[in-house]
Formats: structure tokens, C-alpha cells, sequence
């Protein structure tokens, strides 16, 4: 197989473009994708300060990796959820990534650990078990909240998440499946700031598969942890997955069409109905009483499960 551009040896054929590429132009496509993303959705400018939520996986890596290397002015923020062995290499992996690469560039990686004083000082999983919680889904309000709070605290302008094609896909299909009109609405590459206290958020890769962005680190070298965290074992977003991919394989383009399809739905709608995501929340959203981070609610999502876990640990 040959790279279509130059014709050099490819590696990797990309069977939704009918095409193929070399690593160096595999690269280039991969970072003038991430361009037009950041330019198609209004992402954020060069002058903005951007805070990139990182894992230690081959997507935030990698996104860390492109912004750099497109100039823009990015740090990294790092959350220790207290998973055991997991948790220790992907963490290692995080700050090697940050010493070999992205100081040189000033760079700099922001790391937070989940909160001891819940009485949860084994992580995540056991401040779970404590409120009764699925851990992924405490988790997932530990990481939304940790994220918002550095993001405002320290005046970032846009919180950049490093989700891709296959995962919106899959996310767009479980919410179609179960009629989830709720977060059909908020499912966006962009995200706008909406109240004061709740930062802009953006997905970059949402143009890229899970496929090119491995092949993109391979090629340039990126470090990343290969194993998926234990807790996803048996989640529903592992099946849709699964399922898309199926159809990818008969039909190349799928999951591309299934959710730009889906992106262009939401366009026209918010424009028939001059209705905005920005309207919603700002009428909604409300300081939390115990740390003024946003909610619906008097007191957080994040700090009510703290002081359930506080009461149970007791
Ligand atoms: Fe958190 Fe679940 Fe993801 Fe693991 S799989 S990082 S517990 S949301
Ligand atoms: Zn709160």
C-alpha cells in the first residue's frame, strides 16, 4: 500500500477517505484536521488560554501533543482517581509525556488526587461503595467537577477534552437508543461558557477515529498507556462501540455519517428555533452554597456526593 500524497510506503489506510498515508503525511492530516475542528466549531483562538484534561490514554496525549504543536498556548490538567495499579501508570505516563515534551515548550501539567477527607483514601471505587454509587459514575462527577474548578480558578479560557470520532458516535447511539432528549441537546463539539464559574468546553478530535489517532501516536512517538482503566469492564459504551465498528467494516463512513449527520440536525434546529445551549443554562445554572463551583441545584452534584460519602464513612 502506498501513501496517496507522496507515495511513499503507507501506514495506515483510511478506508473512509478512500485513501492512505505515509507517518509524515498521516501527520500533517491529522493536525490539519484538528485545525479545521478548532475552526469549524469556533473552538478558541491563539490568544486563549486552553486546559487540556489528560489521562495518560493515546487521545489526551495526543491532543496535548497536536496543540503544542500547532502553537497554541495549552496546559494539561492530570486527575489521580486512586485506582489501584492503574492509576500509579497512567500517571507515570502523564508526567513523563509532560517532562520529555511539553516543558521544553512551556507547558505546564496540573495535577489534582480525589479527596482524602471523604474517608475515601483508597480512591475512587471505595468513595463509590460508600455512597452506593456506580464508580464510573462518581467518577465522572469527580472529573467534570475537578476540571471546572482549575479551569475557573485559574483562568483558563476553554477546557479541551480529548474525545473522538468513535466516542461521540457511540454516545450519539446511546443517547438515540434510550431517548435521552436531555443530553441529545448537549451533545456538541463545543460547548459554550455559561453562567460565570462554568468554562467553555471543546472536543478537537471529534473529526478523528479512535484508528488514526493510534496510528498518529505510533508514528510520532507519543508514550501512552495501552490498558483501559478496570472499570470499564462491561460498560454499555464498550458495546456500542463494538457495534459501530461492525458497520464501519461493511459500510467505511458510518460512524462519520451517523454523527456529522446528527451535528447538522442540531444546527439547523438551534437555528429554526433561535435557541442556543447558552440559553439554557444561563437560566439554570446557579453558584453551589458550599463552593460557589455552578448547579442546578442549591449544593453541587460533587459536594453532596462528598457529604454522603463523609456520613457513610463515619
Ligand atoms: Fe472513571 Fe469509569 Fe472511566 Fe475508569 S472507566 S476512568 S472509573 S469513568
Ligand atoms: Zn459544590
Amino acid at each position: 500500500m502506498r501513501c496517496r500524497k507522496c507515495s511513499n510506503r503507507a501506514v495506515l489506510g483510511l478506508p473512509r477517505h478512500n485513501t492512505a498515508y505515509c507517518g509524515p503525511c498521516l501527520t500533517e492530516f491529522v493536525r490539519t484536521q484538528v485545525q479545521k475542528a478548532i475552526k469549524a466549531q469556533t473552538m478558541f483562538s491563539p490568544e486563549d488560554r486552553i486546559l487540556v484534561a489528560v489521562s495518560g490514554g493515546k487521545d489526551s496525549l495526543t491532543l496535548w501533543e497536536i496543540l503544542l504543536k500547532l502553537g497554541y498556548n495549552v496546559d494539561a490538567l492530570y486527575v489521580d482517581l486512586g485506582i489501584p495499579g492503574y492509576s500509579e501508570r497512567s500517571h507515570e505516563k502523564v508526567e513523563r509525556f509532560a517532562h520529555d515534551v511539553a516543558e521544553a515548550c512551556g507547558s505546564k501539567l496540573i495535577i489534582q488526587t480525589v479527596e482524602e477527607d471523604a474517608g475515601a483514601g483508597n480512591g475512587v471505587k471505595e468513595l463509590a461503595n460508600l455512597i452506593k454509587r456506580p464508580t464510573c459514575s462518581a467518577c465522572g462527577t469527580i472529573k467534570r467537577y475537578q476540571f471546572n474548578r482549575v479551569a475557573y480558578q485559574n483562568n483558563y479560557d476553554v477546557m479541551a477534552t480529548g474525545h473522538n470520532l468513535d466516542d461521540e458516535a457511540a454516545r450519539l447511539l446511546g443517547n438515540v437508543l434510550n431517548w435521552q432528549d436531555e443530553y441529545l441537546q448537549k451533545q456538541s463539539p463545543t460547548l459554550p461558557a455559561s453562567v460565570e464559574g462554568f468554562s467553555k468546553k471543546v472536543k478537537p478530535l471529534y473529526r478523528m477515529t479512535e484508528r488514526e489517532i493510534a496510528a498518529y501516536a505510533v508514528v510520532n512517538r507519543i508514550d501512552y498507556l495501552v490498558e483501559e482503566c478496570p472499570n470499564a469492564k462491561g460498560a454499555k459504551m464498550l458495546v456500542y462501540k463494538d457495534v459501530l465498528n461492525r458497520l464501519e467494516a461493511e459500510s467505511p463512513g458510518t460512524k462519520h455519517r451517523f454523527y456529522w449527520g446528527f451535528l447538522d440536525k442540531q444546527k439547523k434546529s438551534a437555528e429554526s428555533t433561535k435557541h442556543t445551549m447558552t440559553d439554557i443554562d444561563q437560566s439554570t445554572l446557579l453558584p453551589c452554597e458550599t463552593c460557589s463551583q455552578p448547579t442546578t441545584a442549591g449544593t453541587c452534584s460533587f459536594c453532596r456526593m462528598m457529604a454522603r460519602a463523609k456520613t457513610a464513612a463515619r
